[in-house]
């Protein structure tokens, strides 16, 4: 059994208060499918230009990450995008993006993808998350992510879209805009109705809630001594969320047991965004080894305990 990953592959541009790389490999999907593939086999949907570097790819598929329906476009450019961060790094601004051969992204997915019963749909135009979704007729758990971008000029779609997905991952400024309510509960209680049965609010450096109508549970965010670039923190908790309950072969919940392991899901999720931070980009996942995961999980469980 794999998980489906969708979304953008980039090359980014990052300067933080640690320093500055001019290009290196980013994009949602490459976070959550680097992140996910710890758990759970990968098989990855995005669209790049010839100019993809052959170590790039070499670096998804060392994680066996199944890149047949990576699509590369001939005389294309892959997507570009170039942040600075806040001196205290909860702050970023987006400097440039070059959608280059993501605008024409329309994802088909390879024969071999469609029976697959997990999907997580990174944030992409929420038509083709729809179109993606309506290629998989066996799935079993599908959730994904989106931005102000689309929750603004997309509302409608947006909301035909997510009605239709088990859980939704966005950040607490995105929950709030969704929701039209400034209260993170009110604003969960309010997007539960919207179709996902759970609501997970990141919340950067705090940590995540997960919410279903019946419960919430809170995760700090981990105490990192050093935190040297937060891009793709956020896709990493999603690989790590999805790729756990994936891996362990869960669907939408039906009892306390189940219950008991999206709370794991949700801690995975916070080790993997934490350790992304680490190292700029995706570096930290040419190391990266899974009993390092299971300590810092082990950690949690034990700062958490009272
Ligand atoms: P995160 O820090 O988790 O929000 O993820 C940052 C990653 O998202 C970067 O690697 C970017 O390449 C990618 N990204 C930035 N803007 C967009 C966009 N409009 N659509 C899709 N991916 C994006």
């Amino acid at each position: 059994m794999s998980l489906v990953v969708v979304g953008s592959v980039a090359y980014d541009s990052v300067k933080t208060p640690h320093g500055k790389v001019d290009r290196m490999l980013g994009g949602a999907a490459t976070y959550i499918s680097l992140a996910g593939s710890y758990f759970v086999p990968v098989k990855l949907v995005a669209v790049v230009g010839d100019d993809f570097a052959h170590e790039d790819r070499d670096l998804l598929a060392s994680r066996q990450v199944d890149l047949e329906g990576l699509d590369r476009i001939p005389g294309g450019r892959t997507f570009f995008w170039q942040g600075v961060y806040s001196a205290d790094m909860n702050d970023r601004a987006t400097q440039r993006t070059d959608l280059n051969v993501f605008a024409g992204f329309n994802p088909k997915l390879p024969e071999t993808y469609c029976p697959e019963p997990y999907l997580f749909l990174g944030n992409i135009q929420p038509s083709l998350q729809k179109s993606v979704r309506a290629q998989m007729p066996s799935l079993k758990l599908t959730g994904g992510d989106t931005m102000n971008y689309w929750i603004e000029d997309f509302r409608a779609e947006l909301l035909e879209t997510i009605r239709e997905w088990d859980f939704l991952l966005i950040n607490d400024s995105e929950a709030r805009l969704l929701s039209g309510e400034r209260n993170l509960r009110r604003a969960a209680a309010s997007i539960l109705e919207m179709g996902p049965h759970t609501l997970v609010i990141k919340r950067g450096e705090y940590g995540a809630i997960l919410f279903r109508r019946d419960m919430h549970f809170v995760v700090p965010g981990y105490l990192l001594e050093t935190l040297i670039d937060p891009t793709g923190a956020g896709d990493c908790f999603a690989g790590g969320f999805m790729g756990y309950l994936a891996g362990r072969g869960i669907g939408a919940p039906q009892s306390d047991t189940d219950i008991a392991e999206l709370r794991r899901a949700v801690v995975y999720g916070s080790v993997m965004g934490s350790f992304c931070c680490e190292q700029f980009g995706v570096n930290r996942f040419r190391t990266l080894r899974r009993d390092e995961i299971d300590a810092r999980y082990q950690e949690f469980a034990t700062c958490m305990a009272f």
